[in-house]
């Protein structure tokens, strides 16, 4: 709250359109050590920032990327993973089973996650798609072509694959994904 009252006290963008200036939107993971305003140098007004666990092409990450373009007008798209994703660290399997045992926060060793074991857990984790990340290459790419190969994104609209590496901030772009992203 008190970053907040810094921030509103020189606050002067309060007469900015709606629409994204710059007329993309990033798909990106939730990650903490991520900031797309940064990493990508973004003011206010300027891109859609879609974030979810592992920056995944998800129904609900098209939904607002369908409202991006019908509704706002961006014309451009970038699916961003990164480098040491936690979603690389589990699978479905993983995640259902630490859920059925407990509601708990797990922990993580060199073994892989484990749980304190404190009940009660819950069985419905089995039947959700937790969209895990085996090889970040992969998951760009396959975010990519779903999007691209969605029956309500335009055909004109160029889809880009990155992969933000962590420890170098730097954006990697993943050129096979990139090239099945391209407009036509
Ligand atoms: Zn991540």
């Amino acid at each position: 709250m008190q970053a907040n009252l810094g921030y509103s006290a020189t606050f002067d963008k309060g007469d900015l359109p709606m629409p994204p200036g710059r007329g993309f939107a990033i798909l990106t993971c939730m990650d903490a050590r991520l900031d797309p305003a940064k990493y990508a140098g973004l003011s206010e007004g300027d891109a859609h920032v879609i974030r979810n666990a592992g920056g995944r092409a998800s129904d609900d990450a098209i939904r607002s990327l369908v409202v991006s373009y019908k509704l706002l007008g961006t014309r451009e798209w970038f699916v961003i993973h990164h480098t040491d994703c936690g979603m690389e660290t589990f699978t479905n399997e993983i995640m259902s089973d630490l859920l059925s045992k407990s509601l708990k926060t797990a922990s993580i060793d060199a073994g892989g996650w484990s749980d304190c074991g404190e009940g009660p857990g819950c069985c419905e984790g089995k039947y959700i798609n937790w969209m895990t990340i085996k090889d970040q290459m992969e998951s760009v790419l396959e975010d990519v072509v779903r999007i691209k190969s969605h029956p309500l994104v335009p055909a004109d609209i160029p889809v880009y694959g990155f992969i933000y590496d962590v420890k170098s901030g730097r954006l990697l772009e993943v050129p096979a994904a990139t090239e099945l992203g391209r407009a036509s």
